[in-house]
């Protein structure tokens, strides 16, 4: 039988449509929801993102403002503009753009956005709430997977889960929000050994490796939920295409649900972005 795709797109719509509907409630209060987002030096990829978020955040009434800095940015440079940014009562959402010039350490600047506007969720005292169950702006991409898996309508409580990946912003947090869902969580890595067969366990499955078509159908419980964390650029037999860490082909008709690449989580990731935007906004 073949495998329900999970489509992060349509998923992704429907968040944008409750997102401009709570921002038209906010500005009919008074309030207006705004993202600043700080980019550093002139990485082409990084401004894509800038133009592409410019979009998406004015399609549903996000006001977005960009603060460019030259690409000789120092350190202080970078950290006085969050810092300006943070003491700013108008501001209530804040991103900083990567990469950073050379020479400025991307942890240290993550560290001085105040947690309520931190709407990446990529200060320490963010991953902290999360962990401890507060309330608090969770990493974009762990929130887009949570709701991914939840929308399959499987209850996540007692089920054995297996994160394939453990970086700070994306494997953790996702481990730990299902660990929050009190599913039995296993977290893995590039040194953990015979990981296809502890990933034939999982109900779950988030793969967030960063290995073009790594999990292939023999790491897949029959029947399982697979999330397919990663976006890569590939070279293919009809040019350049755009592959996860799974192979869909290989994995399609083994899994119960699937998550395309592109198509998945991806465009759940910039929703969540938005979603984070005006949770922060509500709460100011
Ligand atoms: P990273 O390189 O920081 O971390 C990779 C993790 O995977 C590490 O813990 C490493 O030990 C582990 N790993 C590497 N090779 C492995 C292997 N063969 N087996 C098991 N574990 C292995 O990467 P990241 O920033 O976490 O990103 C992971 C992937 O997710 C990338 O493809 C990235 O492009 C993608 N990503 C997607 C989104 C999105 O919105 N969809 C957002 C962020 C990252």
């Amino acid at each position: 039988m073949p495998s329900t795709i999970i489509d992060g797109k349509s998923l992704a719509a429907t968040v944008r449509e409750d997102v401009a509907r709570r921002v038209a409630a906010l500005k009919t209060s008074g309030r207006s929801v705004r993202l600043d987002a700080v980019l550093a030096g002139g990485d082409r990829a990084a401004e894509l993102y800038a133009e592409s978020q410019a979009r998406t955040c004015t399609a549903v009434g996000i006001d977005y403002r960009l603060h460019r800095l030259p690409e000789d940015a120092t350190y202080e440079d970078v950290a006085g503009r969050v810092l300006l940014l943070d003491t700013d009562d108008s501001v209530r959402a804040i991103m900083v753009h990567l990469p950073l010039p050379l020479g400025v350490d991307t942890e240290r600047v993550q560290s001085l956005i105040v947690p309520e506007k931190d709407v990446e969720g990529v200060n320490p005292a963010n991953i902290g709430n999360v962990v401890y169950g507060r309330r608090s702006l969770v990493p974009c991409t762990a929130r887009a997977v949570l709701e991914m898996i939840e929308s399959t309508g499987i209850e996540l409580r007692g089920k054995r889960c297996v994160v394939v990946g453990a970086s700070n912003i994306v494997g953790k947090p996702i481990a730990v929000l299902l660990m929050r869902a009190e599913a039995t969580v296993i977290s893995t890595n590039k040194f953990t050994r015979d990981l296809p067969s502890i990933a034939r366990e999982a109900d779950v499955l988030v793969a967030a490796a960063g290995v073009p078509r790594l999990v292939d159908s023999s790491w897949v419980k029959p029947g399982g939920v697979v999330i397919d964390v990663g976006i890569h650029r590939i070279d293919g037999p009809s040019g350049v295409q755009t592959v996860g860490d799974v192979n869909f082909e290989s994995v399609q008709g083994v899994a119960g649900h699937l998550s395309p690449v592109p198509g998945g989580v991806g465009p759940m990731t910039v929703a969540m972005l938005l979603r984070n935007c005006v949770d922060a906004a509500e709460r100011g």
